[in-house]
Parts: structure tokens; sequence; C-alpha cells
């Protein structure tokens, strides 16, 4: 008898014919006589549909009514898919974050779970109850409703997973696995039969959506068995390991993040201390910034560029321009048709010429890039939004031949 944990996402539940496919997979899995801790995401495009009405409302609503509203939709899918199993004669409850004690940081949105209790989740597996637990909300330390960040729910069901010390998780999502690149944009794209966690987590950080980056970083910390299947058939998923690969030297993946913009900063002294102000001023803020560039200007002047979540843009703009004297630049640019595309690989530490070949592989298809980063497993690119997915295929053929 094992303890498992099972996450569906929203598209795997998203009308009434999902919630009984998915209540099938869980009765499965219950009537081989294992225990089933199962999480909900909000039903198909819920939580987009839900920020619409509120963008209707109030176009700059306050964050924790935001997370109380948003939060409303993984709750319908709980109890719904609990009546589904209920009219299998299937055991079954359906708890919010709040019945678990999920506690979260203050941060609403996009908050950090502090921990939450086995308690409630123990008694219910004890009367032989499946237990539904809706995904992407907790309670911060004020008992308001805060969500974990878009997503959210992969880090609901790792976090439980750990916690129960599960034998496995099983995330379900509406595509059978992980791929080489989002199956969507590189219909060539390979299925792995696993990946490492650090792999994964630098894919889910450079905007492969597959995964909450949350929910890798929280499996590999608690060793989580984690495991991405599809909800709509039923091959062989992707076993997320601590492997270590011995194959040749190759790229596990291909991402892009369209979140992003970029900001320069032109003009500047090339004195001591420059950068010091520019970043303080964002890093009062919280703004997180990613790839730097600093480059030689004009007499005695450097431009510096940067990048930052395109969420956060207009908040920087603002916040330079008001320390414009202070900081000392001539010039702001600031673009948001930008997008980052990466490719990572554990085994990058040792090989030389990756970085060449993803370079190539943009100049064959003639686009240009505008800045670059790299670190131990990938290799980062900034190009034009418009180039994103054709600079995707072109890496991708150059790397694994389709
Ligand atoms: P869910 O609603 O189940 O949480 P998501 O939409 O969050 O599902 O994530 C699944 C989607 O992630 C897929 O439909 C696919 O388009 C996208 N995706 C991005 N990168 C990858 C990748 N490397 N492998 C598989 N899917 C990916
Ligand atoms: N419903 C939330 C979202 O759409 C959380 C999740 O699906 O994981 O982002
Ligand atoms: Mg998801």
């Amino acid at each position: 008898m094992a303890l498992i944990v099972q996450k569906f996402g929203g598209s795997s539940v998203a009308d009434a014919g999902g919630i009984k496919r998915v209540a099938g997979i869980i009765a499965r899995a219950y009537e081989a006589g294992n225990r089933i801790v199962v999480v909900l995401s909000a039903q198909g495009d819920t939580t987009d549909k839900l920020l619409e009405k509120a963008a209707e409302i109030n176009p700059n609503p306050s964050k924790r009514e935001l997370d109380m509203l948003l939060s409303t939709g993984e709750q319908v899918s709980v109890a719904l898919c609990t009546m589904a199993l209920d009219a299998m004669g299937v055991p079954a409850v359906s708890l919010t974050g709040w019945q678990i004690c999920l506690r979260t940081n203050s941060h609403y949105s996009n908050a950090r779970i502090k921990s939450l209790s086995t308690e409630r989740i123990l008694a219910e597996l004890d009367k032989k109850r499946v237990v539904l637990v809706a995904g992407f909300q907790g309670i911060n330390k004020f008992d308001d409703i805060t969500t974990l960040g878009r997503g959210g729910s992969d880090t609901t069901a790792v976090a439980i997973a750990a916690e129960l010390k599960a034998d496995i998780c099983r995330i379900y999502t509406d595509v059978d696995g992980i791929y080489t690149a989002d199956p969507r944009i590189v219909p060539t794209a390979i299925k792995l039969k696993e990946i490492t966690y650090d792999e994964m987590l630098e894919l889910s950080s450079l905007g492969a959506r597959v995964l909450h980056n949350r929910s890798v970083e929280l499996a590999k910390r608690y060793h989580v068995n984690l495991e991405i299947l599809s909800s709509f058939n039923r091959e062989p998923g992707t076993k997320i390991r601590e492997v270590v690969r011995v194959e040749e030297v190759k790229i596990s993946g291909i991402a892009k993040d369209s979140n992003i913009a970029r900001i320069a900063l032109i003009g500047l002294k090339d004195i001591p201390g420059v950068a010091f102000r520019v970043f303080r001023t964002l890093a009062r803020k919280n703004i997180s910034v990613d790839i730097i560039i600093q480059s030689i200007g004009r007499e005695d002047t450097k431009d510096i560029s940067f990048t930052v979540a395109k969420s956060d843009m207009e908040n920087a703009r603002e916040l330079l321009l008001a320390e414009k004297e202070a900081i000392g630049f001539e010039r702001i640019d600031i673009s948001d048709s930008v997008c980052k595309v990466s490719i990572v690989g554990a085994g990058m530490i040792n090989s030389s010429g990756i970085a060449s070949k993803m370079f190539e592989a943009l100049y064959d298809a003639n686009i240009n890039i505008n800045m670059i980063s790299t670190s131990e497993i990938k290799v980062s690119v900034l190009i034009d939004e418009r180039d994103a997915d054709n600079a995707m295929r072109a890496i991708h053929t150059k790397f694994f031949g389709v």
C-alpha cells in the first residue's frame, strides 16, 4: 500500500467530463489499495476569468481581495470532484488550504509556504477516504487567504507530498511528460524519460510553465519522487531524479520566457558607485534584475542594460526617473517586446562549444541577439519577441537534429 499524491491541472478538470475522467483515475489508484491525496487546480481558464472580472470592477484591486477571489476557483474543483467520487462509490472529502493549516507568508498573489499540518489529512486517510485539497491557496499570519503565484497548485502538491513523506507525487497535466521544448511551439520536441531536479528547476525558472519552479525547488530539497504524466492518456511520463547522465553531452531542454522587459540607462558617468546606485534603487523596492550588461559609451560615459519582469517595468522606470539626478544618466530606453530563450543541460559544465552551437543556430536563422547570459548549466539570450518561436525551433534542430 503506497501513499500517493496526485495533482491535476486546470485543463484536466476543465468541465464535467474532465472532472469525471479525473475521478476515474483517482478511483483506480484508490481501488488498487493505495492511500490517495489529490490536489486540484481551478477549472480551465477560471483563474484568468476571475482576474478579468476583478479588472471590470476595479483596475487596481487590493491584492488581499484578489487572493480572496482567485482562491475560489480551486474550491469549486475539489468540491465537484469529491461529488464525482461520491457518485462512483469512492469515499472522499474535500479540504481548503485553511483546513490543512497551510501557512504562508503575507506576499499576496505570490506567497511562499511556511508550514502545513498533516493531522486532518491523516485522520481522513485513516477513515479510508480520498482527500482532495484545493491547490494554490494558503493563509497568512492574519488568517487571510493568500495564493502561491500562477501555477502554484504544483507547489501545494509537492509540499503535501514532502510533509506526508509520500511514496510518489504524480503531476497529471495535458502533456505526457517533460519534453526537450514546449511541444506546442516545437512539434518535433522529444519526451524525456527522466530529468534531474537541477535541470528541471532551471527549465521552469526560465519559463517552461509545465511545473511551478517552487515545486521543483521543494521536491529537490525534500527528496520528493516526482513524475509528470498526462491525464488524457496512459503513456509513461517523465521522472524527476537526482540522476547524473553519463551519455554524450546534450542539452536537456529549451525554454522561453516572454514575461520580461529590457531597460537601458544611457550616458551614465564612468565612475565608481554608479551600478550600485542603479541597482540599490530597484532592490529597495524588491525588483529583481536578471541579465545585466555594461558597455562603454562615448567619452567618460557608460551604458547599463538589464532585464526585469514585465510586471515590474513601469515601476522600475518611475523609480529610476525619480533618481535621475542622483544616479546621473542621460536617458532611459525601455522595451517589452523582448523574450529570453535559454538552453539547459547539466552536462554543459564539462563541455565547450555548446554556447557557440546555440549562437550558430540563431545566426543561421538570421536572428539577432541583444544580450547573453550563461551559468554552469544554462545559456540564455535576449532576442526580439517576434523571433522567439523560430529561435526555439532553430536551436532544437541544431541540437537534436529534428
Ligand atoms: P496544468 O494546467 O496541468 O498545470 P500547464 O498549462 O501549467 O498545465 O502546463 C502544461 C503546459 O506546459 C503544456 O501544455 C505545454 O504547452 C507547456 N510546456 C512548456 N514547456 C514544456 C516542456 N518542456 N515540456 C512539456 N510541456 C511544456
Ligand atoms: N489556478 C491557478 C492558476 O491558474 C493555480 C494553478 O493552476 O496551479 O495559475
Ligand atoms: Mg500548471
